[in-house]
């Protein structure tokens, strides 16, 4: 469903993404991990298009994804992105937040949109929370009702930017559940994570950067049992 080929991305003189060449099949969780700085955040802004890369090919769903408005536009509703700091409208209720992208940008009727809501925010475990204002809620409680949002919009693939970083230690389970589930379910999902654990057991593949290349990638056992590169297994070993 997602194939990046060659990217490339410079901010001035400082390359941040040297070649990647990457994809994930529908239905496929696949886990980037590496150094702070190695260009895992501006891989996934640059997929949905946040950044300018200076070359390289994205195709989604069998589409090349050109830099025209309408194009990126249409895709953007494809592509979900939750992000490590949660985004969501501080003036609206948890259910507002989650009905403004359908009503707004695929026209559902409103009556619709709040049926879907509602069972969405009770698969994410938030029924009692669908009147409230995000400033009223943990930081698990805010980044559930993130993804929420973004389900919403029924994308075919979401990208995940640190969901977790950002949260209290007790609150990253809530949130870590919630992704699983949806793993589960078989949603396709590129997560950048620092939850090793986490991408070990809910992986079907794990991708590598260092330095803004993609070193190494396989599947989680392989990855972190025996990686072959030494710079993975330097970063890896910091994590034991
Ligand atoms: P982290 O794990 O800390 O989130 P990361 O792998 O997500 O790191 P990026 O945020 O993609 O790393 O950053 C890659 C490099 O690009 C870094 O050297 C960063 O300083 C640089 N960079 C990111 N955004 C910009 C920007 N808007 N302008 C200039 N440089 C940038
Ligand atoms: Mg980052």
């Amino acid at each position: 469903i997602l194939k990046i080929l060659n990217l490339n991305k410079r901010f001035g003189s400082l390359e941040v993404l040297r070649d990647v060449t990457l994809s994930v099949a529908e239905g496929e969780v696949v886990s980037v991990i590496g150094p702070s700085g190695s260009g895992k955040s501006t891989l996934l802004r640059c997929i949905n298009f946040l950044e300018k890369s200076q070359s390289g090919e994205i195709y989604i769903g069998g589409n090349a994804i050109e830099r025209k408005e309408k194009v990126v536009n249409k895709m953007r509703q494809n592509v979900g992105m939750v992000f490590q700091h949660f985004n969501l409208f501080p003036h609206k209720t948890v259910l507002q937040n989650v009905i403004e992208g359908p009503i707004q940008v695929k026209g559902v009727p409103k009556k619709d949109a709040v049926t879907q809501a509602e069972e969405i925010l009770r698969n994410v475990g938030l029924s009692d929370k669908t009147h409230v204002y995000p400033a009223m809620l943990s930081g698990g409680q805010k980044q559930r009702v993130a993804i929420a949002r973004t389900l919403a919009m029924e994308p075919g693939i979401i990208l995940f930017d640190e969901p977790t970083s950002a949260l209290d230690p007790e609150l990253v389970g809530e949130v870590l559940n919630v992704i699983r589930d949806l793993a589960r379910e078989g949603m396709t999902m590129l997560i950048v994570t620092h939850e090793m654990g986490f991408a070990r057991e809910v992986s079907d593949r794990i991708v590598f950067m260092d330095e803004g290349r993609i070193v190494e990638e396989g599947p989680p056992e392989e990855i972190f049992t025996t990686p072959k590169n030494n710079r993975t297994r330097i970063f890896l070993g910091k994590f034991l």
